[in-house]
């Protein structure tokens, strides 16, 4: 039982969570250690949503209006952390949810499947196709999903599918603590905060949207600013730590 004045309460209980949702497969244990790096640049960044991260989601929620056919793309830390954010986010921008992942198994898509319906999503089934040129099991998507997508937003991401999806002219959104990986350098869009901070944003800022404000930001972005802002923040933030 971890006291609620423990003063990384939050943290304790995230962790918990994912170690319980290791257990049971739904995380994979290779993703607790994605979550450790995570946690660190949390750290960094202060544990709150930044300026440029504020921005991000603005033109994330504007590339998301834009798109013929949004898919978001869940793995097992975003079921594990982000079920309910993930819900809302697909009820109030209709994008489609398909389970997407490296370490694949069908037990493991069922598992991460319920989560997410448990919090009122719908998920995309099918038979999957190697839709994606990939070694590796992310390659395989459903056609009516991931595979006819524009926009694919996917959280917590590896850089190669999101390399490879670019190549294919996707528009690739992702949320990554970690400015610095290739998924945050290789997408279209990168929102440089914690994940259940992140999506709320974005459905905050599409509820808001007009098709001009859409326009303007998303043709005004420039993910390589972003990301630097992004670091730039982590640098004030570093530099004040001590005072
Ligand atoms: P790349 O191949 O893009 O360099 P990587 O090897 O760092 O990525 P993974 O190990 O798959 O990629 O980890 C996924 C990324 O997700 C990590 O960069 C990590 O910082 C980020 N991440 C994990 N948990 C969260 C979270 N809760 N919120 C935001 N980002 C997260």
């Amino acid at each position: 039982m971890i006291p609620p004045d423990h003063p990384r309460y939050r943290s304790l209980v995230i962790r918990e969570r994912l170690a319980r949702c290791a257990r049971e497969g739904v995380v994979a244990l290779e993703g607790l250690t994605a979550h450790g790096r995570a946690e660190a640049f949390d750290y960094l960044i202060g544990e709150r949503s930044t300026a440029s991260a504020r921005e991000a989601a603005r033109v994330a929620a504007a590339l998301v209006y834009q798109a013929r056919h949004p898919v978001l793309s869940v793995n097992g830390n975003t079921a594990a952390l982000a079920a309910a954010e993930c819900a809302l986010f697909q009820e109030v921008t209709g994008c489609d949810i398909e389970v997407n992942l490296f370490h694949r198994t069908e037990e493991r898509i069922t598992r991460i499947t319920r989560i997410l319906e448990d919090e009122g999503a719908t998920v995309l089934k099918g038979t999957p196709e190697r839709c994606i040129p990939l070694q590796h099991d992310r390659a395989l998507c459903l056609p009516h999903g991931i595979g006819s997508a524009d926009l694919v937003l996917v959280p917590l991401e590896d850089g190669d599918r999101c390399e490879a999806l670019r190549e294919m002219g996707r528009t690739v959104v992702t949320i990554d603590l970690n400015p610095l990986s290739r998924t945050a350098r290789k997408a279209s869009l990168t929102v440089v905060d914690e994940l259940t901070r992140a999506l709320p944003l974005i459905v905050e800022a599409y509820r808001g949207m007009s098709p001009a404000e859409a326009d303007t930001l998303v043709s005004g972005y420039d993910n390589t600013y972003l990301l630097k802002a992004a670091i730039a923040e982590i640098v004030r933030e570093l530099s004040r730590a001590l005072d």
